[in-house]
């Protein structure tokens, strides 16, 4: 093919493809016009999880009629005009490149009238054909409609995923904003009822409320920093406060959420050695600096900024972050009461097996411990074979049993035994359709951050063949009026968290998995943990229900439940093999 240069409607379809990329990218731009116009409040509405009808409209400045064709053309702003204002950007928008590209992928309708105008304007953009411009009554501020997202790219379509997943990135995206952003006044509407509705009376944690459910947004820690113009402010959880992955982790630079950023780094150091392996902060910081410290310009859908001293920054973050922490700890591990009903316990955490070996048996028992080769230590690893009956010692570390066999000595691991126990139990009278449900004496309120609530409506009936009664109550909270009898003692709504925080966003496995997954997660979550203090009858039980597993020797999550020193170990270690 010769070369030659594109149409100018094929040429605004590709660069669109790099600022729109779902309905949440058009919330986002239109979203953050309204912030730059000025605007006291943002109501947002939505069809179909935004595929046939986002719809921003703000009370902000308006554009005048005479600009309103120009608007929505490719490179025109009225928020720079020469590129050394891009050093000194304080508003969202800065390349012209929003309105035009929405435009070139929907049929958008944008509706403005400034304060000092007499009537309002509107203009229609369909796939990038800019029709004539309309005198039209219309309240002060912006309203823009997009209708049809990609209706004339379908393979961007294709890319869309299911609604629920699109609706989730919309309602983050705009949560995020209204935390950001207190003053303002935010809505989300999708349907009749508002998903969102923030007051702009500045109260974050109000906020913060709506987006992890109040009992969380009240155990986030409070973050207020300031060294040498650069400020931090937000919230981060205490160290008892996970997640699985990152996704709870949020940065705003100057008004902007970044992702990707460096600074996460920054925060999860200040987490370091204060969480499990595999487990993060949930956080929503905000940074102000001076506009010139970073550079806004890098990225199309500005969804990351470049430091002037990335390392200024990082260090700031960690720093902060790591002292709040520490203002707040130490955070004694208190475990909840369990299946067992044990009192809550403080765990020192520092008390690890080697100290109570050494502890135990005196000077050396430790070396003893960290001589014997990885090798001759056998985590069980078959399921096939039973565990042969074991004679109770007794606990160490208020996490591992100890017992002898007819074969030397076992360590068990208290909490992946009776995670095994709960799950096989739980699972055999799954088998024969037979899980034994018992009712709460008075129903129990659970509130969910609202996308866990949503995420959780789906899996309703799941949880009623596992033998949870449960039913949403508004849009945040679930009332719990049974829950399987094996969990009778245990806290139900620790259970029903345990079974929402780690959902993935896209999971829809099969159900049978499902099934076995959510059991399993609820098994860890109400299983004892390392650091409780088990009764010796407590202890008893729990070997004997082990035996009697299909497969005592690993967890559900196949972590080894115990670890065998044989006699042989034993005798080689002490030198008594062949010492005749
Ligand atoms: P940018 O935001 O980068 O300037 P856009 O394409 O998003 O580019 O918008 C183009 C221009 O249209 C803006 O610079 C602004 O002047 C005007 N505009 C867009 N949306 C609004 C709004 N909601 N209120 C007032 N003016 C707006
Ligand atoms: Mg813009």
């Amino acid at each position: 093919m010769p070369i030659r240069i594109l149409p100018t409607e094929v040429a605004s379809q590709i660069a669109a493809g790099e600022v729109v990329e779902r309905p949440a990218s058009v919330v986002k731009e239109l979203v953050e016009n309204a912030l730059d116009a000025g605007a006291k409040s943002v109501s947002v509405s939505v069809a179909a999880a935004g595929r046939t009808l986002v719809q921003v409209a703000d009370d902000g400045a308006g554009i005048p009629a005479e600009e309103l064709s120009l608007a929505i053309e490719r490179h025109a702003t009225s928020k720079l005009a020469s590129a050394d204002d891009l050093f000194r950007i304080v508003t969202l928008g800065f390349r012209g490149e929003a309105l035009a590209s929405i435009g070139s992928v929907s049929r958008m309708t944008i509706t403005s009238r400034r304060a000092d105008a007499p009537a309002g304007a509107r203009l229609r953009v369909d796939g990038g054909r800019i029709g004539k411009l309309e005198q039209i009554g219309a309240p002060v501020g912006t309203l823009v409609s997009v209708e049809d997202l990609f209706y004339n790219v379908p393979a961007r379509l294709k890319f869309l995923k299911q609604d629920a997943t699109e609706r989730r990135a919309i309602d983050a995206l705009l949560t995020r904003y209204a935390l950001a952003y207190p003053q303002v006044r935010f809505r989300l509407t999708e349907g009749n009822a508002p998903s969102l509705h923030t007051a702009g009376d500045g109260d974050r944690r109000a906020i913060l409320a709506a987006l992890y459910g109040v009992e969380l947004a009240h155990q986030m820690l409070d973050i207020l920093a300031d060294e040498e113009g650069f400020k931090l402010s937000g919230f981060i959880s205490p160290t008892a406060l996970t997640r699985s992955n990152r996704k709870e982790i949020t940065f705003f630079v100057n008004g902007r959420w970044i992702q990707d950023t460096p600074l996460t780094s920054a925060l999860l150091q200040a987490y370091h050695t204060l969480l499990m392996v595999g487990r993060y902060p949930l956080a929503a910081l905000f940074i102000e600096v001076p506009p010139e410290e970073v550079d806004v310009n890098v990225h199309p859908a500005k969804a990351q900024v470049r430091f002037r001293s990335p390392d200024k920054a990082f260090s700031f973050v960690q720093r902060a972050t790591r002292r709040a922490l520490l203002a707040y700890a130490p955070v004694p591990q208190v475990t909840p009461a369990t299946l067992w009903g044990a009192p809550a316990q403080r765990v020192d955490p520092t008390w690890s097996l080697g100290h109570a070996i050494g502890m135990q048996n005196g000077a050396g028992g430790t070396q003893t411990a960290a001589a014997i080769p990885q090798s001759e230590i056998n985590p069980l690893q078959s399921a096939v074979a039973n565990i042969p009956l074991l004679r109770l010692i007794g606990q160490i570390g208020a996490t591992y049993l100890v017992a002898e066999g007819p074969d030397g000595l076992y360590l068990i691991d208290q909490h992946a035994a009776h995670e095994r126990v709960l799950f096989e139990k739980l699972m055999a009278q799954h088998a024969q359709k037979n899980i034994v449900s018992q009712a709460l004496l008075s129903p129990v309120m659970v509130d969910l951050p609202r996308a866990s609530a949503a995420l959780l409506a789906t899996q309703v009936p799941v949880l009623q063949h596992l033998g949870f009664d449960v039913e949403p109550f508004g849009t945040h909270a679930y009332q719990v009026r049974a829950v399987p009898s094996l969990f009778a003692k245990s806290d139900p709504a620790s259970a029903l968290r345990a079974l929402v925080e780690d959902f993935e966003e896209d999971e829809a496995p099969l159900q049978n998995e499902i099934e076995a997954r959510i059991a399993g997660r609820v098994c860890k979550r109400l299983a004892v943990k390392a650091g409780q203090v088990l009764s010796v009858d407590e202890q008893r039980a729990l070997l004997a229900d082990l035996e009697t597993c299909a497969s005592p020797r690993t967890c559900p999550h196949g972590r080894p439940t115990m670890i065998h020193l044989s006699v042989d170990v034993l005798e080689r270690q002490f030198g008594r093999r062949g010492a005749k």
